[in-house]
């Protein structure tokens, strides 16, 4: 079956007891059993599983061509107990250029449980090569990366991880599995948070790990989640299957209208760089095309005259929101330095944006009209 007939129909199967076309939502946290705790119909504790969360495990495993996989309270609920899972005292490679949670996670949380962890541009290959000769873990690889948009190549990183026993982990958030399927490419996991495309309307947080072998570690994974207790509610499961319906068709929109703002952007005088891997400009649009389907709906840009210049942009903006999170209907932009807490990495003129489904003609007058406000 093809990703999109798979988006609609892998664990959005008809309710067997009714045959309610959609899926039920089950909101039971506990399940009747036997005399001597004996499962009836395979469920115990919600935290454990429930039915509509199994559903949305399913289609999750099914868009990343995995093994198994498990979904989680939110994004970083999913890092968290992926990387508390490793042995104490790890040693884990991660991008320069990442989500500030994990960022901020490997710096203030991971070293408390004896982790060493190093940060690299995982774009340079001879650096990560020579990071991996100190011994690795894990390797994490974010691409196209939140906010700088870099590229790196998830084949090459995943011939690298297994070539020193470590695993590679891809945060698969911006592209979504529409656009790639890290786990093809070698990497042996996948993460998402899937508060954003899979979800697709702002309205519901959450996280998956897709494994691309049902082993020792997945397993353990599973059980650490289970036992620590970050769990998806069945709500936000049944709210980000019903996501999983339409991500094909959003993100085919997601894309064409990010390209078309990305050429405006680089079109306009007041602009410095404009970063969206769908640009024959950008330095790794040959790899972009060969590991993406297209180039995504995210896309950052720099403008001509620092903090200033970008926050009047973004202050100026009347259809584009001033807020944080992406992958939503909505269009969105965000200073990021201004939200990355007391020591932002981001470069101060940078605007990261959200492209949303709304009309491209729109979307591009509301930016002419900043641009110039
Ligand atoms: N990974 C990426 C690329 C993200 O953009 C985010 C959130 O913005 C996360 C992980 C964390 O996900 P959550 O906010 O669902 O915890």
């Amino acid at each position: 079956m093809r990703l999109e007939t798979l988006a609609i129909h892998a664990g959005g199967e008809y309710d067997p007891a009714t045959g309610a076309v959609t899926p039920p939502i089950h909101l039971a946290t506990t399940f009747r059993h036997g005399p001597a705790a004996e499962r009836i119909a395979g469920y115990e504790y919600q935290r454990e599983g429930n039915p509509t969360n199994d559903r949305l495990r399913a289609a999750v495993a099914a868009l990343e061509g995995a093994a198994t996989a498990i979904t989680c309270a939110s994004g970083m609920a999913a890092i968290t107990v992926l990387l508390e899972s490793l042995r104490p005292g790890a040693r884990i490679l991660i991008p320069d250029d990442c989500y500030a949670g994990l960022r901020l996670l490997a710096v203030e949380f991971l070293p408390e449980r004896g982790a060493q962890v190093v940060r690299l541009d995982m774009t340079d290959l001879p650096a990560v090569t020579a990071a991996c000769q100190g011994g690795v873990d894990l390797i994490w690889v974010e691409t196209p990366s939140n906010p700088m948009m870099k590229v790196s190549d998830i084949a090459a990183l995943a011939e690298l991880a297994h070539a020193h026993g470590a695993l590679l982990v891809a945060d698969n958030t911006f592209a979504s599995p529409v656009l790639q399927q890290p786990l093809a490419l070698g990497a042996d996991i996948v993460m998402h948070s899937t508060t954003k495309y899979f979800g697709g309307h702002s309205d519901v947080l959450g996280g998956a790990l897709a494994f691309a072998r049902e082993d020792d570690f997945a397993r353990a994974v599973a059980h650490r989640l289970h036992i620590t207790g970050a769990t998806l509610a069945p709500f936000s499961a049944w709210l980000t299957l019903r996501g999983c319906r339409s991500l094909p068709a959003r993100m085919a929109l997601h894309c064409a209208n990010a390209k078309a703002l990305a050429e405006f952007l680089t079109a306009q005088p007041q602009v410095e760089a404009v970063h969206y891997p769908g640009l024959a400009s950008h330095p790794a649009h040959a790899l972009a095309m060969r590991q993406m389907r297209q180039g995504g709906g995210m896309l950052s840009v720099q403008l001509k005259g620092g903090r200033e210049a970008a926050l009047g942009v973004a202050g100026a903006l009347r259809i584009f929101t001033n807020a944080t999170s992406l992958g939503g209907c909505e269009s969105l932009v965000e200073h990021r330095a201004s939200v990355e807490g007391p020591q932002p990495v981001t470069p101060q003129n940078l605007l990261r944006v959200s492209v949303g489904l709304e009309h491209i003609d729109d979307l591009i007058a509301d930016f002419a009209q900043a641009l110039k406000a």
